[in-house]
């Protein structure tokens, strides 16, 4: 079944208000699995609106329509699907009733306005709103069907979920549900990983495939649709095999996992003991892996050598280095995460030098780092990176690229 949603008020068009109820109704429908293809906003003008019903006619099995059904001039909405479906408004006795009783109880005289309110297309399905007077309405027309809904979000949602979501699940024919697996990379870019991809991307419809960047860091969701979990689990495992085969080197984690976090994990796992010299990052990356509960297993503790005669004093960098490479090294790094490991006594230790920016340092441009890692190998290593971004970028990326090292070791 394929839906469409038609907004309509011309609030909406001058940005006034948000369209909340758009979005409410497309995520409610994804999850019992009706494809929403189109969201269309309208104004409050009978013409335009004949437009887009007319179009949505000719591509949808379900048109929703919210707004447009109060009592004023300007609410046009069910005198438009009357006129396109060819069918008369009649009063809806029931309707009538309770918004007679409605100004009755307040003693409050009631316009002929408010009775317009009772009116519905004749041949509907009448949806109750016991939430405000407008009632909503289901009008089929050849083989496609309008759905009729209030505007205010709080008459909207709950007669769209207790009234009209049990028929729709009726109408398919029960739930095919609907999961996502999110596989987290890092170290590629969303281009790059699109390339990779490209054909598995255009060719899978089950699951789908949909990348996302973000942070420096780039997703991809996989949206599987199967009545069976067993099923859903295996079409998963299928595709994610297929994309592990060709980028799985980047791949570090699933779901909102971070790459912190990861490393968090894999260090409880090994039973390794970490420690840090942090200059470029100032203690973000100390303070970012004691953020997680048992973090004491794993982490022996850090040097912020932010200045650096603390290099040498605290951390006995040799000033030979400094002399003849400067802090921005990766002799410095080597000798900053070597001895971080010493005096920490850790099994493993990783350092950050470099330049955040805006200005350059000892003629180094902005975004140049040098990461420092002991432990792993003989003999301390290090990588250098050239990072873009402003300050918070560049030691935010140090510390991603740095957390991604070591899980790849
Ligand atoms: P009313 O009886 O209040 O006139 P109605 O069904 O005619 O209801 P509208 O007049 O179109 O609906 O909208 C009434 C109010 O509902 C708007 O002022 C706005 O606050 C809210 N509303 C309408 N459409 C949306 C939407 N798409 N998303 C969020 N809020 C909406
Ligand atoms: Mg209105």
């Amino acid at each position: 079944m394929n839906a469409e949603i038609i907004s309509v008020g011309s609030e909406l068009l001058l940005g006034q208000i948000v369209n909340t109820n758009a979005t409410f109704i497309s995520q409610k429908l994804a999850i019992i699995g009706v494809n929403v293809f189109y969201q269309t906003t309208v104004g409050d003008n009978s013409k335009r609106l004949t437009e887009a019903l007319r179009q949505a006619r000719s591509r949808s099995d379900l048109v929703i329509l919210t707004g447009g059904l109060g009592p004023t001039k300007d609410d046009l909405t069910k005198e438009s699907v009357a006129d396109l479906i060819g069918k008369p408004l009649v009063y809806h006795q029931e309707s009538l009733h309770y918004i007679e009783n409605y100004f009755k109880k307040r003693n409050k005289p009631m316009s002929e306005n408010n009775r317009k309110q009772a009116l519905v297309i004749e041949d509907s399905q009448v949806l109750a709103n016991h939430f405000g007077m407008a009632p909503g309405m289901i009008a089929s027309f050849e083989d496609c069907q309008f759905i009729l809904l209030p505007g205010p979000p709080k008459e909207m949602k709950p007669m769209f979920l207790n009234e009209l979501l049990p028929y729709l699940i009726n109408q398919i024919g029960g739930i095919e549900s609907i999961t996502s697996r999110v596989l987290r990379f890092f170290g590629i870019g969303e281009s790059q990983l699109e390339t990779d991809l490209l054909d598995l991307i255009e060719s899978q419809t089950n699951p789908t495939i949909a990348p996302l960047a973000n942070e420096g860091e780039v997703t991809l969701r996989l949206t599987v649709k199967h009545s069976n979990i067993e099923e859903q689990n295996r079409l998963l495992d299928e595709t994610e095999a297929l994309i592990m085969d060709r980028v799985g080197e980047y791949m570090y984690g699933y779901d909102d996992t971070s790459l912190m976090e990861q490393l968090f994990l894999q260090l409880n796992e090994k039973r390794c003991t970490i420690a840090t010299a942090e200059s470029l990052t100032g203690g973000k990356f100390s303070g970012l892996l004691t953020s997680f509960s048992g973090a004491s297993s794993v982490f022996r503790g850090g040097v912020v050598s932010y200045a650096t005669d603390v290099k040498e004093s605290v951390l006995g960098v040799s000033k030979d280095v400094i002399d003849r490479h400067g802090v921005i090294s990766s002799e410095c790094a080597i000798e900053m995460a070597a001895s971080a490991k010493e005096k920490l006594n850790s099994d493993i230790a990783i350092s950050f030098t470099g330049v955040a920016g805006p200005g350059t340092q000892e003629n180094k441009e902005p975004g140049t780092v040098f990461i420092g890692i002991a432990g792993l190998s003989a003999e301390p290593m290090y990588c250098q990176l050239n990072l873009a971004g402003g300050r918070e970028a560049v030691r935010d990326r140090a510390i991603k690229y740095g957390c991604f090292y070591l899980l790849n070791q």
